[in-house]
């Protein structure tokens, strides 16, 4: 054996755990900008939490919440100005994969004024401000990982920029800030964190320690199937979910993703479609792409979700993620070839050319 592991951040999960662990800020710093999206902090209730904490340790705070969807470079600039003027020294992020990634885009900028799209070359120069993640929905692991994943409109696809450096410090996970999501969130979410499992285990840099907690969370998305598809989402549910998601964070945050992502994103940047359904809509064919190069682990994949075989497992995603998208064979041609220019899609297991991600994208799609 010969790897390196390693994920820095300080993982917290419980109910009340923000308010419980407010000291957790105050060793971080004393003025905090808190980065979130225009509902996502309201509505899971993390806000008034985070607040209260913050009122508690006499920190002094900010709230920046216009963190889009699919966060644009400009927007993170934004939220990085917003940290200069208040001379902030901790970035609190909260919300889904788009409020973290940003934050940890703000945390870089706010040390350092300049264009954002320096923020894709090479290696960081530059001490990023201490990031304290809290994720409100159940999906990205960006709460472990140490990359952010920003809409490039200049190269028309989403681009994922990363160093050891943005390894949020803190990672705070209450389930109940994932109460307030709608069923259909929750679903695409749930996926994102499902391909994570998936294509770090599949993938080439998969690693022995890698895949055991990708194992783990493939066996514990397998235990919510059932109440996904029934719209039952049990406060059980929902902590297994947010558990699974963080695993599959830790996983990615080792071995990165593939060719799944690298399709899915076309398809939220060309069509609007949300990341985690963008992802599930290319899984199955994704699978059956790989089965030639990966039969026993992908066969092991299926026995982990608790499913008799991959027909099923199809029935079940086309259930949750109904394809009510059209897509004209030049459009897939284009998105093809974007994703040869991921450097992810050289991780796949099995070699991917431009004409077979084609063909994954038209069987899964037309
Ligand atoms: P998201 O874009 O952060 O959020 C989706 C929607 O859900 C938004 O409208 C959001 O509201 C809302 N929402 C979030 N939490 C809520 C809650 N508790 N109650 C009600 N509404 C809530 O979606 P996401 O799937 O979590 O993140 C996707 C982003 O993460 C993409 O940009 C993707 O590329 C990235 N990603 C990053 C990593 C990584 O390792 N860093 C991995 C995978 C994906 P607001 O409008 O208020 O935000
Ligand atoms: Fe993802």
């Amino acid at each position: 054996m010969n790897f390196r592991y390693e994920v820095p951040t300080r993982v917290i999960m419980g109910p009340g755990v923000v308010r419980k662990n407010a000291g957790e800020f105050s060793a971080l710093g004393k003025r905090a900008l808190i980065v979130t999206g225009g509902s996502s902090g309201r509505l899971s209730g993390a806000l008034d939490d985070v607040r209260a904490a913050l009122r508690e340790k006499n920190l002094e705070w900010e709230v920046f919440d216009r963190i889009e969807n699919n966060p644009t470079p400009e927007n993170v600039e934004e939220a990085g100005a917003a940290a200069r003027k208040l001379k902030a020294d901790l970035i609190i992020a909260i919300g889904g994969g788009s409020p973290l990634d940003a934050g940890k885009a703000a945390a870089v900028l706010a040390v350092k004024e300049m264009d954002p799209l320096e923020l894709f070359k090479g290696p960081l120069t530059v001490k990023p401000l201490p990031v304290v993640a809290i994720p409100t929905t159940a999906g990205t692991g960006s709460e472990v990982t140490p990359y952010s994943i920003l809409t490039r409109r200049d190269l028309q696809t989403k681009k994922s920029f990363g160093h050891p450096s943005l390894f949020p410090r803190v990672a705070l996970l209450d389930p109940e800030y994932t109460y307030s999501l709608p069923y259909q969130v929750t679903v695409n979410t749930a996926i994102d964190a499902l391909s994570h499992a998936m294509e770090g285990y599949l993938g080439k840099r998969s690693m022995p320690l890698s895949d055991i907690l990708a194992e783990q969370a493939m066996k514990e998305f397998g235990q919510c199937i059932e109440d996904l598809v029934n719209n039952n989402l049990t406060p059980e549910t929902r902590e297994r979910l947010l558990y699974m998601s963080m695993l599959a964070g830790m996983v990615i945050a080792h071995t990165g993703t593939t060719i799944m992502h690298g399709m899915g994103y076309s398809l939220t940047y060309f069509k609007n479609i949300p990341h985690g359904r963008a992802n599930g809509l290319v899984m199955k064919e994704y699978l059956r792409f790989n089965l030639e190069c990966a039969e026993e682990k992908i066969n092991r994949v299926i026995r982990l979700l608790g499913l008799p075989g991959m027909e099923k497992f199809g029935e079940i995603l086309d259930k949750l993620l109904p394809c009510e998208e059209q897509f004209t064979d030049a459009e897939l041609h284009q998105y093809a070839s974007l994703v040869m220019l991921q450097r992810s899609t050289g991780s796949n297991i099995r070699e991917a050319r431009e004409e077979d991600i084609f063909h994954i994208l038209r069987r899964s799609l037309k």
